[in-house]
């Protein structure tokens, strides 16, 4: 359905406990969510009829609301279970889900706490987010020009969607710039995060990516170290300047979206997807398969 329009699309949409037809699941204009970012989300992949990781994705999404003041009106065991429904209603197997909660129209000005809370997940069919083509040869990053900002300055460890404010901005400047996505320093000058995923570089058998300290530690990069580690590399997790970029071999993006994608630019840096990225993508693409248990 690649496209038509986000709003116009065919299927279920799980709206508050109920299954809507996709075209009747909808909010007002006087939204708080809208207005003022009281609003968080999920972005989790099924591979083969299961999510990946769902429960960890759930469990995020109920952290990002509490981050952000509010509690989500469900358990996680009802949230699994709506995913599971949405991908069942719709025919899905390999699919992109986004959960996304957010307060409603009580009432609209700063203050939050009378709005109530809203939860709606819905999927599609999404297969990568950088096409095969790109992926292979490796994607191109420009350095953006805003920086992931400082713990003390917003919610960093919840995915919310005031956060994405400057990914946006960042990823359309580097698009319309002829790159795929850029990439993000932090307040301190170090190298952060892509506008959507984790970033690793890799020299020999030692893997280095940025501590998570002021963006979030994604699942799929807390799987890839995982991978790593089963595979030999060293991990490394540190703060990492933007010149020391020339000394790595490798780099690639980790990302329920973006999967494990190598890249083979950040601006003035090149590198060359080797061994380290074909090792992990095929170890990752293991890992999400569903393991069938084998009928006696
Ligand atoms: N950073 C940002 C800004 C993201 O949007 C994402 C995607 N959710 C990630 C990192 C990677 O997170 P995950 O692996 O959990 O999808």
């Amino acid at each position: 359905m690649a496209g038509v329009p986000m709003d116009q699309r065919e299927g279920w949409i799980w709206f508050d406990g109920q299954m809507v037809p996709w075209g009747d699941a909808k909010i007002h204009v006087l939204t708080h969510g809208l207005h003022y970012a009281s609003c968080v989300f999920e972005g989790q992949r099924a591979y083969g009829g299961e999510v990946f990781k769902l429960r960890e994705h759930t469990n995020r999404l109920i952290q990002s609301g509490q981050t952000l003041d509010f509690t989500i009106p469900y358990s996680a065991d009802e949230i699994d279970e709506a995913c599971r429904q949405v991908l069942a209603k719709n025919n899905l197997v390999d699919a992109y889900m986004r959960p996304v909660a957010w307060r409603g129209s009580e009432e609209l000005s700063v203050p939050g706490r009378n709005n109530k809370v809203h939860l709606a997940i819905a999927s599609w069919v999404w297969p990568s987010y950088f096409s095969v083509e790109e992926k292979l040869k490796g994607i191109r990053l420009e350095w953006s020009k805003w920086k992931r900002p400082s713990p003390e300055t917003i919610p960093c460890t919840a995915k919310a969607a005031g956060l994405y404010m400057i990914c946006t901005l960042s990823k359309d400047a580097a698009m319309a710039n002829g790159f795929a996505d850029a990439l993000m320093l932090d307040y301190r000058g170090y190298v952060a995060e892509a506008t959507g995923a984790n970033v690793f570089f890799v020299k020999g058998d030692e893997i280095h990516t940025p501590t998570p300290d002021c963006f979030l530690n994604g699942i799929t990069r807390q799987t890839a170290i995982g991978l790593a580690k089963e595979n030999g590399y060293k991990v490394i997790e540190r703060h990492i300047k933007p010149e020391e970029l020339s000394k790595f071999d490798e780099c690639f993006l980790t990302g329920t979206a973006a999967e494990l994608t190598p890249v083979s630019q950040v601006s003035e840096f090149t590198f060359k997807p080797a061994k380290a990225c074909t090792t992990l993508i095929n170890a990752y693409t293991e890992a999400v398969t569903p393991k069938k248990v084998a009928a006696e």
